[in-house]
């Protein structure tokens, strides 16, 4: 059997303010992480081009988490803009509509179009607050409509995976775990959250880990080291993705 490198599934979200903290994260974290999250505060911070550069000239991978949602025009432009930087994974939110999501599919080039269900900081309460219904009912719902649309993945919590595994029409799509918190980690804002080990066994196909790496608690050291004791709670849960089967 194929031996599962963890690194492969490992996605670090680099919520940093400035090119410099983003260019020392990749500088440190590299070459052990090799995919790296651009989110909306480095986006606006320095520009899509720029963030995507500082990731690529480092030999890293792209996951560009802009979840974008807007009428199918601009989706269209939106998207095809971030395909010509090489990014690998492009965010959009499910709840955008059909029109918009079939938009963001044709105009991705190379890149995978992931989208995002529920987001993870929200509690039961606020989905119904927002979306007029239950995480067990928005989830899948979202998610049917992504696969329906074309597109290749989901970003959901790890909870939320044993909800998808009743619904197998979903099955075919990656998917994206944020939430991850390790048992030595702060959960900070998030509500859905799970351990790296966790979230591998309910069948995540890529963990997307932030705070616990970027801004590791006193006693666990440096972003490097946060990022290895992550890669080898993965390695002992399997890996990646069916690691453990
Ligand atoms: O620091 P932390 O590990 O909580 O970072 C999680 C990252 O994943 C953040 O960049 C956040 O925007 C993103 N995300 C999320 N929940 C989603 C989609 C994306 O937390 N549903």
């Amino acid at each position: 059997m194929p031996t599962i490198d963890p690194a492969d599934y490992l996605i670090v979200a680099l919520d940093v303010p400035d090119l410099e903290s983003a260019a020392r994260l990749v500088d440190e974290l590299r070459p052990t992480v090799k995919w790296f999250k651009l989110g909306s505060e480095l986006l606006m911070a320095i520009g899509a081009p720029a963030a995507v550069q500082v990731v690529k000239e480092r030999g890293g991978q792209v996951f560009l988490d802009a979840k974008f949602h807007d009428i199918p025009a601009t989706m269209a432009g939106a998207v095809k803009a971030a395909s010509f930087w090489g990014v690998e994974m492009l965010t959009v939110h499910s709840s955008a509509s059909w029109a918009s999501l079939t938009a963001a599919v044709r105009n991705a080039g190379q890149a995978k179009v992931i989208g995002v269900t529920v987001l993870t900081s929200f509690s039961d309460a606020e989905c119904m607050l927002n979306y007029r219904g239950s995480v067990a009912e928005k989830v899948p719902w979202f998610a049917a409509v992504a696969w329906a649309a074309g597109l290749q993945g989901v970003v959901c919590a790890a909870r939320d995976l044993k909800i998808l595994a009743a619904h197998p029409r979903v099955n075919s799509l990656l998917k994206i775990v944020p939430g991850i918190r390790p048992t030595w980690a702060a959960r900070n804002d998030q509500e859905r959250s799970s351990t790296p080990a966790e979230a591998l066994a309910l069948g995540a196909d890529y963990l997307v880990v932030g705070r616990p790496i970027t801004r590791p608690p006193v006693g666990i050291g440096r972003p490097a080291e946060a990022a290895k004791l992550v890669l080898d709670e993965m390695a002992v849960a399997g890996g990646g993705p069916g690691g453990g089967s």
